[in-house]
């Protein structure tokens, strides 16, 4: 399992370190009974070993990209399955390359500037609009997508052109807005109650358009099946521990280190991320004590040079519906997808069809978002 990349920030990850991936199953043996008795019944975690038997050609490289060569020869990867939702992650450490903080790269850079003047800078004459209009916000306003992945599917334009220029504010205001236009679309359409925001940011992200843009949709007859998915998990987790599984999955995210409190706002690293530096974040409602919360998750992200990444807001139905969302929280997940200066996917067979294969070290990530929560 080699990775390309410049020889000295692989090097790191060799530091001797109390609280990493590696050493969960340590950590986890550490904890107070009852939080340990929690962290098995949510999550199954299995280390292996991955060995090579290099060529002597091989070795001066080797110790030069990826550090000591016993460490590359015998490799520790972790497995966390989430036994609850079976989400899972393969960690290895090797590839867990820690990210260099700094600056986006030049061309990242000029391709933003070169967009300027995009029809998103132009909205007004240059979007379409919804039947019931455009809801403004202070910073931003909404059209109607071109292309459409659902029925009700807008797009939330802020006026900032440069996506890594939105601030804390204009991206609540984003939140907000997108909201109010939830609720136009259920006064025109009261059977659409299942609401999903999301921005994916720069073209890593999928976003195909670089202008700094959130999108909303509202879906019909049931939510979202990762939704659900996840509103069946908690159901059962209830039905069979008498327990609530959000409360309980923050609890171990908490008793490991890995979380932290912005207000009423609960967040973690989490241990089964769907990519690189998953964030998640639970509120009872969603408002912009959240919002905020969400914001400066992403400036934690700018920060250790997470520039594209993935958000979504995922929530119970906007109105009565037959199934059971008792417990479920207002959840904001996010995920960071790679450097856009780089020509390669984060997303390979294993992600689609097994589990993902992870670099970061979600021990650093809580580590480092934190310092953005307070
Ligand atoms: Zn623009």
């Amino acid at each position: 399992m080699y990775t390309a990349g410049p020889g000295k920030k692989e090097r790191e990850i060799f530091l001797p370190e109390e609280r990493t991936i590696t050493a969960l199953p340590r950590l986890v043996a550490g904890l107070a009974g009852e939080d340990r008795e929690l962290f098995g019944r949510i999550f199954q975690v299995n280390t292996s070993a991955g060995r090579i038997h290099p060529p002597p050609e091989m070795e001066e490289w080797i110790k030069k990209r990826f550090g000591p060569a016993d460490q590359v020869k015998n490799q520790e990867i972790v497995r966390v399955t989430n036994l609850i939702t079976l989400e899972g992650a393969l960690f290895n450490r090797l590839r867990a390359a820690r990210p260099v903080e700094g600056k986006i790269a030049g061309p990242v850079r000029e391709e933003i500037v070169r967009t300027q003047g995009d029809p998103f800078c132009h909205p007004e004459e240059q979007t379409p609009a919804d039947t019931f209009g455009r809801v403004r916000g202070k910073y931003c306003l909404t059209a109607s997508n071109l292309a459409k992945y659902d029925g009700y599917h807008a797009v939330i334009i802020f006026a900032e052109h440069n996506p890594l220029a939105v601030s804390r504010e204009e991206m609540v205001d984003a939140f907000v807005t997108a909201r109010r236009w939830a609720d136009l679309v259920r006064e025109e359409d009261p059977a659409a109650k299942y609401y999903f925001f999301l921005w994916n940011c720069l073209w890593t992200s999928g976003a195909s358009i670089i202008h700094g843009h959130a999108q909303a949709t509202v879906a019909r007859e049931m939510h979202y099946p990762k939704v659900e998915a996840l509103r069946r998990a908690m159901v059962a987790y209830r039905g069979k521990y008498r327990s609530g599984y959000f409360e309980d999955l923050y609890r171990v995210h908490e008793a490991l280190g890995l979380a932290w409190r912005l207000g009423a706002v609960k967040g973690f690293a989490y241990l089964t991320p769907v990519k690189e530096k998953e964030v998640f974040l639970l509120a009872e409602e969603p408002g912009p004590e959240l919002y905020e919360a969400a914001a400066r998750v992403v400036e934690g992200y700018r920060a250790i040079s997470s520039w594209s990444f993935n958000l979504a807001l995922l929530l119970p139905p906007l109105d009565k519906t037959a199934e059971d969302w008792g417990g479920f929280p207002a959840i904001i997940r996010i995920v960071d997808r790679g450097d856009p200066a780089l020509r390669k996917s984060d997303v390979g067979a294993m992600e689609l069809f097994a589990a993902s294969v992870i670099a970061s070290d979600p021990f650093w990530v809580a580590e480092k978002i934190k310092r953005y929560q307070l």
